[in-house]
């Protein structure tokens, strides 16, 4: 297990769509093991695998109930509507107002590439919606409201 660069705003492979995985290999179960101590470490809620430059589709999320670990991960449900500050490990130290559904049901495969289901309000919906974004390089800051402006110390912890 490692620590992985998170690549940064400007970096070409952001805005690159990543491809589905179609077997699960020992490399990409390392890439997955390096997100989990990448997000952790920089105290993310999510991370994509394309912010460490890898375009594959694949994401680690826990907004503080545990990791989850999406591979080809799709919304297959998403309904009302919610708005508040969003930050992302790819624009350190900056966030803004983005409009999210309020709740998601997102289809993925797990580690084993079995099918599993998860659902989310809140945060965690912001979550899946944030990073599968990334899976098609696509960037918050596309959605923000108003300015991006620096993070203030309380939502310092919510950056994806
Ligand atoms: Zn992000």
């Amino acid at each position: 297990m490692a620590i992985r660069t998170i690549r940064t705003q400007g970096d070409e492979v952001l805005t690159k769509k990543s491809r589905p995985v179609k077997e699960m290999t020992p490399r990409l179960r390392e890439l997955i093991a390096d997100m989990l101590d990448t997000m952790y470490e920089a105290n993310g809620v999510g991370l994509a695998a394309v912010q460490v430059g890898i375009l594959r589709r694949i994401v680690t999320i826990d907004v503080g109930e545990g990791p989850i670990i999406l591979v080809n991960p799709e919304i297959v449900f998403a309904e009302g509507e919610q708005t508040g500050e969003e930050g992302c490990l790819s624009v350190p130290g900056m966030s803004g107002q983005v409009t999210r559904p309020n709740h998601v049901k997102v289809k993925a495969l797990d580690m084993d590439m079995n099918q599993v289901e998860y659902e989310g309000e809140e945060l965690l919906a912001r979550a899946f919606c944030h990073e599968i974004d990334h899976l098609d390089g696509k960037m918050y800051t596309d959605l923000v409201e108003g300015e991006l402006h620096q993070v203030t110390y309380e939502d310092e912890e919510e950056e994806e």
